[in-house]
């Protein structure tokens, strides 16, 4: 079965790819339902998912002016208070003040298909600097190495800089212009910071170029599984490839593996063509 022409790829899509093209091609082309648990133990990983859901919201309104003393006392869990209350003291450093946007979703064409993204938050100074952040709620760090091969490290980058514009005086950011800053609540409000530069940009286009035309190209009926048996211990999918019953703990999973969490409707949200 063959990609619709209105289909539209993310960040984490092509890392389902990348990951798996079997998942990718259950997920996304065939669209099976999720037969199995991702982690164990199934509440605690509801609860994680909530969590990060309720640090991107407050996140959110507290990006859009709203009192953060308001924002504490809507809270009702430790866990979160404590990132809230790191979120407030210890924020990423140095983030351009002039233009701060939440949540906006930047899409443009690329390989005959729609490529987009939506950032947890954009900040600018037009002309001079476009800082593109991530809010992460992961309890394990994961290594500055494996964040650089993390699509959505190449994907952002990528479209802040061929759809930025709009934030950016109507000028397209230059690469060297651009970075990418992950912060991470459960580790103090540490950062990982990513610069780019015209080099990176161009590789970065013909690797997702090159990715979404192999995925366009496939045709055969059951897609590659992956050899990396890691992968399938948090994939939903694990009963339907005879890849083992029991699911990974949160705990348990390396750097290179992240459970998988609801696809983000891209539809919903206001965004910015180039
Ligand atoms: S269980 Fe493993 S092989 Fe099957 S879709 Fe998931 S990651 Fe791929």
């Amino acid at each position: 079965m063959p990609l619709p022409e209105t289909f539209q790829f993310s960040q984490s899509n092509l890392q389902d790819y990348v990951d798996c093209p079997r998942r990718f091609q259950l997920r996304y082309v065939l669209m099976r339902p999720w037969p199995a648990l991702v982690t164990e133990p199934p509440d605690e990983f509801e609860q994680h998912v909530q969590r990060g859901a309720d640090l991107h919201r407050l996140a959110h309104q507290h990006a859009l002016g709203i009192d953060p003393e308001r924002l504490t006392d809507s809270i009702h869990d430790a866990t979160l208070a404590r990132w809230w209350q790191t979120f407030l003291a210890h924020p990423p450093a140095g983030l351009p003040q002039a233009i701060r946007r939440p949540e906006v979703v930047l899409a443009g064409p690329l390989a005959g298909y729609r490529l987009a993204a939506k950032f947890d938050l954009l900040a600018a100074e037009p002309g001079q600097r476009l800082v593109v952040v991530d809010w992460k709620a992961a309890q394990k760090r994961p290594s500055r190495a494996s964040l650089a091969r993390r699509l959505q490290t190449r994907v952002y980058r990528y479209l802040a800089v061929e759809a930025g514009a709009a934030f950016y005086g109507g000028l397209r950011p230059q690469p060297e212009q651009v970075d990418m800053v992950y912060w991470f609540a459960e580790q103090g409000g540490a950062t990982e910071r990513f610069a780019y530069d015209a080099q990176q940009h161009g590789a970065a286009r013909d690797y997702l170029a090159g990715l979404i035309a192999e995925i366009a190209a496939r045709q055969e009926p059951v897609w590659p599984l992956t050899p990396d048996q890691r992968q399938c211990q948090c994939c939903n999918y694990r009963s339907l490839c005879e890849r083992g019953v029991r699911a990974a703990f949160l705990e348990e999973l390396d750097d290179d593996v992240e459970p998988l969490e609801p696809a983000i409707d891209l539809e919903q949200i206001a965004e910015v063509e180039f």
